[in-house]
């Protein structure tokens, strides 16, 4: 019985994939791909304004056309529409790969940092702080704008930088990922390659010079890091 509900299940769930795959095939050519997009992007934001009242130090972006230029007159040729992604690792780039290139944007990447760091295999650095240069790169130019900054507060159609930059948007992606303890998240001194290569010179002097090492949580992360230090320094006491 269970079996045959397993079946049926299954047959149901493979017509309903073949009927969307049909209509899928049916409606691309009605509503066409911009419409498509905008969809998927969701709805957009409403025309610029400093909706807080504030005085930004500057401004950038979409500031001045998006008034004059809707989502919707830009994706039927009326100019680009300004995307600001927060946050240069992993998922930013990610979505800057994919919109930079496209005339109908024009992207803005932001980060508090200027390097790209490959995290999977930092807890390495703890003992062998000399691979850093192997695992972190500038970030890559392209043919959106960067701007080194950290972003402070957001609103529906601006975001605001510690310094007070404004930059507005026609759509947001926001990608700051999670927050692990520093060292593992860079602190906000850690703005640039070289100070982040001092950092985790600094850190692992800590580990080198310890005659005993207490890692606190045996999820991946503390048992990876107990794994690297009792590889590296066979002599030392490690517990977690
Ligand atoms: C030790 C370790 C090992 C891991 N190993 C793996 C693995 O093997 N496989 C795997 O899939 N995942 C692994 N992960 C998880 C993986 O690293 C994260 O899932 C991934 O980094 C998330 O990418 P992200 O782009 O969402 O965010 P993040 O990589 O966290 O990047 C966020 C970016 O946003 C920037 N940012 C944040 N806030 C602001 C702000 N206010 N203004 C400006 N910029 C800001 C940061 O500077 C950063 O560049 C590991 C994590 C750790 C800690």
């Amino acid at each position: 019985m269970a079996l045959c509900t397993r079946y049926c299940l299954a047959f149901a769930q493979g017509a309903l994939w073949l009927l969307l795959s049909l209509l899928d095939l049916v409606l691309l050519p009605l509503f066409g791909s911009r419409r498509c997009l905008r969809r998927a992007l969701g709805r957009p934001a409403a025309a610029a304004r400093d909706s807080e009242g504030r005085q930004p130090a500057a401004v950038y972006g979409a500031s001045a056309s998006a008034g004059e230029t809707s989502p919707e007159a830009a994706l039927s040729g009326g100019g680009p529409l300004v995307v600001v992604i927060v946050g240069a690792s992993w998922g930013g780039l990610a979505a800057c790969h994919q919109l930079a290139d496209d005339q109908r944007f024009r992207v803005v990447l932001i980060d508090r940092r200027e390097f790209f760091e490959y995290t999977p295999g930092i807890l390495r650095l703890f003992c062998q702080p000399g691979l850093h240069s192997s695992m972190a790169l500038k970030l890559p130019k392209g043919s959106h704008k960067f701007v080194l900054g950290q972003v402070t507060s957001t609103s529906h159609d601006h975001v605001v930088l510690g310094d007070s930059t404004r930059i507005d948007f026609d759509y947001l992606i926001l990608a700051t990922g999670a927050d692990y303890r520093q060292p593992i998240t860079p602190s906000s001194n850690d703005v640039t390659l070289a100070s982040r290569a001092a950092t985790w010179h600094e850190e692992a002097a800590k580990v080198r010079t310890a005659r005993s090492v207490l890692v606190l949580g045996g999820g991946a992360v503390g048992t990876e890091l107990a794994a690297e230090i009792v590889c590296h320094f066979p002599e030392k006491r490690v517990t977690i």
